[in-house]
């Protein structure tokens, strides 16, 4: 079990292989600079920024997702993570200490494929046993007497003497003032590193492999929280899609992880196995109580899964939040949009504080005035008196519809109903041509296209963003303050 700190954690790929004589750290304190410059413009030079500035505490046992559109990098984090992407810029901490350098096999961290990554010529069994039996473990050299074996570790002064070997090339390429500060102190800490391991003899150890026993232990208690026991003699062919993810996931519980990293690794499964493999997949990280970082597009399995989520667009980190502070106060109108089933609703309209009002001025050209006592707080600056154009967004669950004009009621036309069963979708019209907004209503309704409906928003569920920038211009408490 382990907590993460991931600070100002960076990925560039530059097209070129990455080579002592370019370092990567170079180009990423160059783009740093040039986004404390000009925050606004994306600069693009030959350099794609994969994941852009990724901070983040994660806490021992959370449940983590990162969720966002194809490319948002969030495969790039997690390998990171593991160890298998190099971070160019940034420092990645488990249980406190640095492991940027520190080798994916050294991280005690197990991975989940989408692919699974299962040997075919294997069984369940000899998959799930494959890396215990190439397994080193350490033990305590002691003396015929039991007292310690000390001795100087030849392997952590080579280890040491390579790393300042490295900064010493970054070090002559860099004319970064910053970059070189930082390398230095680098420097500095590693030699007093190789000062203390050359001079002070330290514990020994000896290495021994896992017995038979151990390792069959291990499958067993595996197997038997996974329900894979009757499999353990199949080969994956043998196997269905749902069948070959469990002894995945078993692989990685029998190394006993600090950290379980999982790769979308549902998606390769229909639609109805998903819905039961997550529901697998939180029980067992109740039952493990292990940190869980989990990636996944699809902003359903986010919302059920996640303790937490993180949000990502194009390397950017959009929100960290728990699922339900993400539904009800997003950042931001693509955090709004990425997030629900169906998505929010978004229209253009003109904001404009009136007395103890605020008055909204739609498409159709309606004006309606809400009290500002029951929508959440506004960012003062729009409730100067003036107009300003926003964007509004609302959930179709947030809307009500009739038949009757009533007080704050907008006039729309019913373009299309669509019955779902326990809830019915209205895709209704602000104006003729505009775009449709949904609403879900509870009942079926004996509405028909065409007919005209009175839709009114519940005031505390009302978004609003600015128009230029997305972000949201309200706090997450109710009332405002004249
Ligand atoms: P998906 O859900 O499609 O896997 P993702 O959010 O996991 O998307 P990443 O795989 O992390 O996205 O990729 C982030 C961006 O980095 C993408 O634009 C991708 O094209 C780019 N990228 C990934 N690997 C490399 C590479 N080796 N060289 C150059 N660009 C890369």
């Amino acid at each position: 079990m382990a907590g993460l700190s991931l600070k100002h954690i960076y990925k560039v790929y530059t097209g070129r292989k990455t080579t002592k004589k370019h370092p990567i750290k170079f180009v990423v304190n160059k783009i740093r600079k040039k986004e404390e410059q000009k925050p606004a413009v994306e600069k693009r030079s030959g350099d794609f920024v994969a994941v852009k500035d990724f901070n983040m505490e994660i806490e021992d046992g959370e449940f983590i997702v990162f969720v966002g559109p194809s490319g948002c990098g969030k495969s790039t984090t997690i390998r990171m993570i593991a160890g298998l992407e190099d971070i160019s810029g940034g420092e990645l901490l488990i249980d406190g200490v640095l492991v940027n350098d520190v080798a994916p096999k050294d991280r005690d961290i197990a991975m989940v494929f989408q692919s699974y990554a299962l040997y075919p010529h294997m069984t369940a069994q000899q998959n799930i046993e494959f890396a215990l039996k190439l397994r080193r473990i350490p033990v305590e050299k002691k003396d015929k007497d039991g007292n310690p074996v000390l001795a100087i570790d030849k392997k952590k002064i080579k280890e040491i003497k390579e790393k300042i070997k490295t900064v010493e090339y970054d070090l002559e390429d860099t004319e970064d003032e910053e970059n070189i500060k930082l390398l230095t102190e680098r420097k500095v800490k590693l030699e007093q590193d190789l000062k203390y391991y050359s001079e002070t003899p330290v514990q020994a150890y000896s290495y021994r492999r896992m017995s038979k026993e151990e390792i069959s232990a291990k499958v067993q208690w595996a197997a038997k929280i996974l329900g894979i026991e009757e499999l353990l003699d199949n080969k994956p062919a043998e196997m269905s899609g749902g069948q070959r993810q469990r002894i995945a996931l078993g692989r990685a519980m029998v190394r006993g992880p600090k950290v379980f990293l999982l790769d979308e690794p549902l998606s390769n499964l229909d639609a109805k196995l998903r819905a039961s493999m997550r529901q697998e997949i939180v029980k067992l990280h109740n039952e493990l109580k292990t940190t869980f970082i989990y990636v996944t597009h699809d902003q359903v399995e986010a919302m059920t899964m996640g303790t937490r989520i993180v949000v990502m667009k194009l390397g950017v980190v959009q929100q960290i939040d728990t699922p339900t502070n993400l539904y009800d106060y997003p950042d931001n109108k693509f955090v709004a949009g990425f997030i629900g089933t169906p998505q929010m609703n978004f229209t253009d309209v003109t904001i404009k504080k009136a007395g103890k009002k605020l008055e909204i001025t739609f498409a159709n050209g309606q004006t309606v005035a809400y009290s500002l006592d029951s929508l959440r707080t506004i960012d003062g600056a729009y409730l100067d008196g003036q107009p300003h154009e926003v964007t509004l967004g609302i959930r179709g669950e947030h809307i009500t519809a009739g038949a009757e004009k009533v007080e704050g009621g907008i006039e729309t036309t019913l373009s299309v109903k669509e019955v779902l069963g326990g809830t019915t979708q209205l895709f209704v019209k602000l104006t003729e041509d505009g775009p449709d907004y949904i609403v879900s209503v509870p009942a079926r309704t004996n509405f028909e296209s065409g007919d005209r409906i009175y839709i009114s928003f519940k005031e505390q569920n009302i978004h609003l963003f600015d128009k230029q920038t997305e972000m949201s211009i309200m706090s997450r408490e109710t009332g405002n303050k004249n």
